[in-house]
């Protein structure tokens, strides 16, 4: 009955509403339907050493599968949560289950470092810091088996308190890294400054190497600057054996990418990647 009710409460803003918002709108109640049943999910996509194979950490990923809606990607989702404020409480969820997964992982001896993707809202709450403290209290996690994934807008936004709470973030322990380098603004003087371990290149400098002489220049310029600022690099979207190649020719340190696996259950990642059974 619900059901059919929120079917012609569709049909009727439907034909009251420009659709585009009407969408955002579903979606965005559609999603916070799916935080409070539990229908979302986190997978873990592997980050391996080019050099040696070895695992370096997995990434978690949200997934959401819907009743109604099916899979709905989060290029999807991820900007409309940001945009209604959703991604706070969606985060917060993210973080909590990343911390009892890797905790988890721990305890049967996978010390493996997992990392989350942050949104700017989310580092912005003034909070922030303290509540990642009691988030690795709660679970007993050592803060280096927690890694944040955040992109260059979040750092420019007012990069001296980015600054501060980046530094506490390090006397927790946790790792930082900057996501999809290369598609944002940030300044290389701050990049010396701030307290990161890891530059991910963004997939779109990555999908037509070898071969399309610009991005080969990026990747490999963005190769050589996390060299000098001795960061590690992950290579993200690596397909291909010749992709590998030429950012093994080139020192990239790390890779993730379907050539390795796509972002996994955790039972099937602990499967294939922690070396047991
Ligand atoms: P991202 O953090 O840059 O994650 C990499 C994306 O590339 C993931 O897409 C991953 O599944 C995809 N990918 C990995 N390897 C390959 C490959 O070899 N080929 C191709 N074509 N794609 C590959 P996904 O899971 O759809 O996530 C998209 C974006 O959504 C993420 O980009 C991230 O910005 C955001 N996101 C995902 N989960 C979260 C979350 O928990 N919190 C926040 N704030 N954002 C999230
Ligand atoms: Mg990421
Ligand atoms: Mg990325
Ligand atoms: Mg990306």
């Amino acid at each position: 009955a619900v059901k059919e009710r929120g079917r012609s409460d569709f049909r009727f803003y439907q034909r009251h509403m420009n659709v585009g918002l009407l969408s955002r709108m579903k979606l965005d109640q559609a999603l916070r339907r799916a935080l409070d049943a539990d229908l979302l999910e986190l997978h873990y996509q592997p980050k391996l050493g080019i050099a040696d194979g070895r695992l370096v950490g997995v990434e978690a990923l949200l997934r959401w599968c819907d009743d109604e809606l099916g899979e709905v990607p989060p290029s999807r989702f991820i900007p409309i949560a940001e945009e209604s404020g959703a991604i706070i409480p969606i985060g917060q969820w993210v973080l909590e289950r990343a911390a009892a997964q890797a905790a988890a992982w721990a305890g049967r001896g996978w010390r493996v470092p997992v990392a989350v993707n942050l949104s700017a809202m989310q580092f912005n709450q003034s909070d922030f810091v303290e509540s990642l403290g009691r988030l690795l209290e709660r679970h007993a996690l050592p803060g280096e088996l927690l890694e944040l994934e955040l992109t260059e807008s979040v750092l420019i936004a007012d990069a001296d308190d980015a600054m501060r709470r980046l530094h506490s973030l390090r006397e927790l322990g946790l790792r930082l890294a900057i996501d999809d380098f290369g598609t944002g603004y940030s300044s290389l003087g701050y990049l010396k400054r701030f307290p990161i371990e890891r530059l991910k290149i963004d997939r779109s400098f990555i999908s037509d190497i070898p071969g399309n002489e610009e991005d080969e220049a990026i990747a490999v310029a963005i190769i050589e600057l996390a060299r000098a600022l001795r960061l590690a690099v992950t290579a993200e979207g690596v397909e291909t054996a010749a992709q590998k190649a030429f950012l093994a020719r080139h020192g990239c340190t790390e890779m993730q990418g379907y050539l390795v696996a796509p972002a996994l259950p955790a039972d099937e990642v602990y499967a294939r990647f922690s070396g047991r059974e």
